[in-house]
C-alpha cells in the first residue's frame, strides 16, 4: 500500500521502520528535519517518565528491542544506543513516599496492564530481564550542596540499567534501517490537515507529537494535550559513566538528571525541567521560555552532583516539548479509518516507539 507519515520523530522513523519491513510504499511528511525535532533533544533513555495512560506492553515490546540493538556492538555502534547504569538517589524525608510507589498504590489500576502516571508504581518495570534492579542504603550518607537548594542528604541508592540512546545518531540509524527495506520518498513541509493525504494513499499516519495539539481537532471536555518543555544542557564529559538522577521530594516537580551517552560523540545530557507551556503553540515558533536563563540552573546543580560534568565541556543548551496527553493516543480516526493517530507520548517517546509502531501495524493489518 501506499502509506503517509506524517513526523520523524522517534515515533515516524519507528513506524516507518515497521511499515518498510512489511512492504509498504512509504512517504515521510515533516516540517522539521528529524535532527530538529523533540525527539533529537531528548535525553533519552528507556524508563516510563511524565506519560499519562498507555499499555505496559509497548514499553516491555520496546524494551526488549532497545536491549537486543544496545547489547550487538555493531549496532550498538551504528545507532548510538548503550547500555547504561543508573543511580537514583533518596533523601530521608524521601522514603516513606518511595515506599508507597514502590508498593502501595498499583492496586487502584483497573487493568493491571495498563499504567497510568498518577495511579500505579513508577517501578513497575523493575523485574524485566536486564534492569537488574537494586536498592541498597548509602552508607555513609551522602551530602550535595546545591547553590539554589542548600545541603541536602541522601540515604539510599537505586541501581538499574537501562538503555540510552543518542538520539541525532538513533534517529539517523532508524532511517537508514528503514531506507534498507525500500526506498522512501521524503517532503519537508508543514501540513494544515489531513484530507489532501487521505486523497493520495492508502493510509496516513499522525506521529506529528507536539505539532498534533494543533493539527488534530480533538474534543476538548474528553481529550487534552498539554506540552512540557524539556529543557536540557549537553556537555561533553567523557569520565561521566553512570547515568544519575534525582526525582523525589524536592526533585519532584523539577528533576536532575545527567545521562551519559556514546555514539558519534560521547557526551552527557543534564537535565531537566517540566514546565507547561499554555496556549496555542505554533510548531513552526515554538519557544515562549527563557531557555538560557533555565539552562544556567540545570547545568549547576548537574555540577554539584557530578565533578565529571565540572570538569567537563559545556557545549549547548536544547529545548524541547513533551507532547503530554491523559493517555498516549494509538487508534484509527473515529470519522476515517485510513488515518491512524500515533501521538502523545509525553516524556517517554523512546520508551514506547517500538511497541506503539506495533501497534500501528496491527490497526493497518
Ligand atoms: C528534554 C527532554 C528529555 C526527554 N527524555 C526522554 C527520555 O529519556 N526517554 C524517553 O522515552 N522520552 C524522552 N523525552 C520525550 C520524547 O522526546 C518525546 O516523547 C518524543 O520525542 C515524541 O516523539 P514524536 O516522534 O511523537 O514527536 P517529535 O519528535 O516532536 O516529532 C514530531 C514530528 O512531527 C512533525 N510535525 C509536527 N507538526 C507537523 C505539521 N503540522 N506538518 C508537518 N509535520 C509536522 C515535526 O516536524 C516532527 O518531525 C524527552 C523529551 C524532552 C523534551
Amino acid at each position: 500500500m501506499n502509506i503517509a507519515i506524517v513526523g520523524s520523530g522517534v515515533i515516524g522513523l519507528s513506524v516507518a521502520c515497521r511499515l518498510a519491513s512489511a512492504g509498504h510504499h512509504l512517504t515521510i511528511i515533516s516540517g522539521q528535519p528529524s535532527s530538529e525535532t523533540t525527539s533529537a533533544v531528548s535525553a533519552a533513555y528507556w524508563g516510563p517518565y511524565f506519560v499519562g495512560h498507555y499499555h505496559r506492553s509497548w514499553a516491555i515490546e520496546t524494551w526488549q528491542e532497545l536491549y537486543q540493538i544496545a547489547s550487538v556492538p555493531e549496532l550498538a555502534r551504528q545507532s548510538g544506543t548503550s547500555i547504561v547504569e543508573f543511580r537514583e538517589w533518596l533523601g530521608e524525608e524521601d522514603q516513606s513516599k518511595f515506599e508507597e510507589h514502590l508498593h502501595g498504590s498499583v492496586k487502584q489500576v483497573h487493568d493491571p496492564a495498563e499504567v497510568s502516571l498518577k495511579e500505579a508504581e513508577p517501578y513497575w518495570w523493575r523485574e524485566l530481564p536486564g534492569i537488574d534492579f537494586q536498592r541498597s542504603p548509602l552508607v555513609p550518607s551522602q551530602v550535595i550542596h546545591f547553590p539554589d537548594i542548600g545541603d541536602r542528604v541522601f540515604i539510599s541508592q537505586l541501581q538499574f540499567r537501562s538503555v540510552v540512546a543518542r538520539m541525532p545518531d538513533y534517529l539517523r540509524f532508524l532511517q537508514t534501517k528503514a531506507e534498507s527495506f525500500r526506498p522512501i520518498a521524503f517532503e519537508h513541509r508543514w501540513i494544515d490537515g489531513f484530507s489532501d493525504l487521505l486523497g493520495r494513499h492508502d493510509f496516513v499516519i499522525n506521529c506529528t507529537g507536539w505539532g498534533a495539539k494543533r493539527l488534530v481537532q480533538e474534543d476538548p471536555s474528553t481529550a487534552k494535550m498539554r506540552l512540557l518543555a524539556g529543557l536540557v544542557v549537553r556537555v561533553e564529559a567523557p569520565d561521566q559513566r553512570f547515568a544519575f538522577s534525582l526525582g523525589h521530594g524536592v526533585f519532584a516537580k523539577e528533576p536532575l538528571y545527567i545521562v551519559p551517552r556514546q555514539g558519534s560523540r560521547i557526551d552527557s545530557i543534564c537535565g531537566g525541567t517540566a514546565i507547561e507551556i499554555h496556549g496555542d503553540v505554533d510548531p513552526r515558533n515554538p519557544f515562549p521560555l527563557d531557555i538560557d536563563e533555565r539552562c544556567e540552573k540545570i547545568y549547576h546543580r548537574c555540577a554539584a552532583a557530578s565533578d565529571s560534568i565540572r570538569d567537563g565541556k559545556r557545549c549547548e543548551n536544547l529545548a524541547g516539548l513533551r507532547p503530554m496527553r491523559d493517555a498516549v493516543r494509538i487508534e484509527s480516526d473515529p470519522i476515517n479509518a485510513r488515518l491512524i493517530h500515533c501521538y502523545g507520548h509525553g516524556g517517554s517517546g523512546l520508551t514506547l516507539s517500538w511497541g506503539s509502531a506495533n501497534r500501528v501495524v496491527e490497526l493497518i493489518s
